[in-house]
């Protein structure tokens, strides 16, 4: 019987196996781990597929993670001008809340970077 694969979206949300989207990549679910953030599985037990494709591969990480973090912060400053009609008279406020944002994100935009960068270049095994 065919069985489809999830979907690419949902397989990123889930942060699973980019070539079968069927098993977690990392071996914690929590980003807030920190002792265990960059913990991953090296094989998915599921396919097989390699999580560490070359040496050095998740240096391209850091380009989806500094695209992630300049998107959310673009998002955080739209969403306070809508809130407070204005940004630059309590422009201290609103640094503030930006390095306390990107702080409190860095966890899980390493993960997702890690795991769009692996979804760009792993292809996806079908069933
Ligand atoms: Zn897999």
């Amino acid at each position: 019987m065919f069985k489809s694969n999830p979907s690419l979206i949902s397989g990123v949300l889930a942060m699973q196996c980019p070539a079968c989207r069927s098993h977690a990549v990392f071996a914690t679910s929590n980003p807030y781990d920190l002792k265990n953030i960059g913990s991953m599985h090296p094989i998915c037990p599921n396919c097989g597929s390699s999580n560490r494709v070359e040496p050095g591969f998740y240096f391209g990480a850091a380009y989806v993670s500094y695209i992630l973090m300049v998107g959310l912060l673009c998002m955080l400053v739209f969403g306070y001008y809508l809130v407070f009609g204005e940004i630059f008279e309590h422009f201290w406020r609103l640094m503030i809340s930006g390095i306390v944002f990107a702080v409190l994100s860095t966890p899980v935009i390493f993960r997702y970077s890690r795991i769009i960068f692996l979804y760009i270049c792993v292809p996806l095994k079908r069933k």
